[in-house]
């Protein structure tokens, strides 16, 4: 009840606009975004990396409004990307990037605008030494980000793609888009989504997630397991094993601010992990999610409000 209500109000103007104006509400923010500039955020991440983990860089911003600022922001991913390569730091960060984002939703031309700007992202990845992987959004974007995906896959096959396992089809993806090469970021899923579509129990959705992990490691691809949960890790870990793969043939993946202590726990064991690190101005929505996916967030959230926190 209480996650439909965020998830909902993570789309209201007014409510943005009130939320983004009070200054305390920063000091939350802060917890799980990296900063709203670059120059905010570009010492955390330094220091993610030589802590020994890895990042996956993403601008904030979603639902973009017109092919021009499609372009603004893959004009920001390239920037970014440079300064990744001049900082000597692209080899340890790859991109995250919204399909809404570069245009995907939108009403004319949305899956063609969102191809040409993750082309002109994924060239400049590759030419770096890094890549991207393509977030997933509402389910009203799924199946536009699969063939998205696809159709960069046959340009630049180290394109990453997530796939949500609340999601029912979610199975038939993994095994769509899990062949040699391939990179999908498995998560439990952040959005609200009708119940014929989604598994709406906890366990359903865990139950789901483990059944996509056993085809992902028994896949031809890297799985890169994105969640926090100590029980689907462990069950990740002896999935993995048991399929023959060592310690380097899967990725942890884990949100900036979340359980920073098993990021590095598992790093020290010899896992990969990589920390999906956000920064912008346009931190709004994000933080809304975080804040849905974990009731106690509200409650730390509130009482910074009224300055007991
Ligand atoms: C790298 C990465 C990329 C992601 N990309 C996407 C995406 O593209 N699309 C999408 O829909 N979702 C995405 N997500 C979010 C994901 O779908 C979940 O909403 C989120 O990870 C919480 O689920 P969980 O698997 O950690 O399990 P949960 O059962 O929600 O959490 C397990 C434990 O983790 C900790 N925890 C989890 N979330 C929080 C939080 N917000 N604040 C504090 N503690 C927390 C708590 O200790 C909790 O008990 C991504 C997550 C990660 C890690």
């Amino acid at each position: 009840m209480l996650r439909r209500l965020l998830l909902a109000l993570a789309r209201n103007d007014r409510v943005r606009g009130l939320i983004m104006a009070f200054p305390a509400t920063r000091n939350v923010v802060e917890r799980f975004v990296a900063g709203t500039t670059w120059q905010e955020a570009e010492p955390k991440v330094r220091q993610l990396i030589e802590s020994g983990l890895k990042v996956t860089v993403d601008i904030l911003g979603e639902d973009t409004a017109s092919p021009a600022d499609a372009e603004r922001l893959a004009d920001d991913y390239l920037g970014l990307l440079d300064r990744l390569a001049a900082e000597g730091l692209a080899g340890a960060a790859e991109v995250s990037v919204k399909p809404s984002a570069i245009g995907l939703a939108l009403p004319a031309d949305g899956p063609a605008v969102a191809l040409a700007q993750a082309r002109r992202i994924a060239a400049k990845a590759e030419a770096v030494g890094s890549t991207i992987t393509l977030d997933m959004e509402g389910c009203q974007l799924t199946d536009a980000t699969i063939e998205l995906a696809e159709a960069l896959r046959a340009e630049h096959p180290s394109v990453g793609c997530v796939l949500q396992a609340g999601l029912r089809r979610s199975q038939a993806d993994c095994g769509r888009l899990d062949g040699p090469g391939s990179r999908i970021r498995l998560c439990k899923g952040a959005y609200d989504v009708p119940a014929d579509l989604a598994y709406t129990a906890r366990r359903e959705v865990d139950l789901s997630y483990v059944r996509c992990l056993k085809a992902l490691v028994r896949g031809e691809g890297l799985p890169l397991v994105a969640t926090h949960d100590p029980v689907l890790i462990e069950i990740a870990q002896e999935l993995a094993s048991r399929a023959g793969r060592g310690l380097g043939d899967l990725e942890f993946q884990m949100l900036y601010g979340v359980r920073p202590e098993e990021q590095r726990r598992l790093a020290s064991m010899g896992y990969s992990v990589r920390v999906y690190v956000p920064y912008g101005p346009d931190w709004y929505g994000y933080f809304m999610r975080r804040l849905a996916e974990r009731p106690a967030n509200v409650g730390f959230f509130l009482r910074s409000l009224v300055g007991r926190s």
